[in-house]
């Protein structure tokens, strides 16, 4: 029995389980239940909302997000031998689990979720960058989703939370800027995981925007973003000529200098360049 419910203690799961740690799938267990119910109360108010968890493991995060009170947990897995330790889980909260057993790059999650949705997650690491790129780029804005509250390494912590100017600034701060309010809400040393990886991680939440930030066609705004930070040592005029033969007076009529970096222009400004791009 843990502090936090009635079920057993972690250690005694994955034993109970015999679920050893496979690096293929990015498995990092957090045991702490203490610390999955931090984390879980760092996503903000749970009542009255579904939660989607991607990668809930032995469940450590998951029983953490049930006992702060979320609505209902809908929990992705994809590997198998995670789902009776689940189902012990779900047992003990009759209702409000759902688990699926599967890949969460494949399968349509939102058709098992009602609004209003958070996803709070500690994502593997291989596909994470991959999950948040998508979330933080649907069809249509605003997404399923009113928050994110996930797990990554810190370094890619730091690229998505990045302001201009600042070392890890990049793509993912800017399509993370845009249309979210995004910050690091806690840092892990790699002892708080099992096994311990060899970097420290984070927890970021990003808070949508009903509105993005600043107006601008997303399409465009990713082609210019991507294009400048392909080279990001390499001054504007030249990582981005290859969009527009008159590229100079664009940027400069979107307040950008030809001879700035990627690595200092402001969302603000690529927004501005980006609707200069979509006038003619
Ligand atoms: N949530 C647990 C915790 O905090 O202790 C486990 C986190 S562990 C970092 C990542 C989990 O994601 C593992 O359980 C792994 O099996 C699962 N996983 C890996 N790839 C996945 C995918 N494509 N879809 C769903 N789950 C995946």
């Amino acid at each position: 029995m843990s502090a936090i419910d009635t079920l057993p203690p972690l250690r005694d799961v994955i034993a109970k389980h015999e679920l050893s740690a496979r690096k293929s799938l990015g498995q990092n267990f957090i045991l702490d239940l203490n610390l999955t119910a931090k984390i879980a109360r760092s996503a903000g108010n749970l009542r009255d909302t579904d939660i989607l968890e991607v990668g809930p493991g032995p469940g450590g995060l998951t029983r953490g997000l049930l006992a702060e009170g979320a609505r209902k947990v809908v929990a992705v897995e994809k590997d198998a031998r995670c789902i009776p330790a689940l189902q012990d889980i779900s047992n003990a909260y009759p209702g409000r689990l759902e688990i699926l057993e599967g890949d969460a790059l494949e399968l349509d999650l939102t058709k098992h979720l009602t609004a209003p949705v958070r996803i709070v997650s500690n994502l593997p690491y291989n596909v994470g960058t991959e999950l948040l790129t998508r979330w933080l780029d649907p069809p249509a804005w605003p997404p399923f989703w009113v928050s994110l509250t996930l797990m990554f390494q810190l370094e890619v912590a730091q690229r998505i939370t990045a302001t201009a100017g600042e070392k890890h600034y990049g793509r993912l701060a800017v399509l993370a800027g845009w249309r979210t309010d995004a910050q690091i809400v806690m840092e892990l040393p790699p002892e708080a995981f099992t096994p311990a990886p060899k970097v420290r991680s984070a927890v970021v939440t990003l808070n949508r925007l009903e509105q993005p930030r600043y107006p601008a066609n997303g399409k465009i705004l990713k082609d210019v973003v991507a294009r400048a930070f392909n080279q990001r040592r390499k001054m504007l005029r030249s990582s981005l000529k290859g969009l527009r033969p008159d590229i100079e007076d664009r940027l400069i009529a979107a307040g950008i200098k030809p001879t700035d970096r990627a690595e200092t222009v402001e969302i603000e400004r690529f927004c501005a360049l980006a609707r200069e791009l979509e006038k003619s």
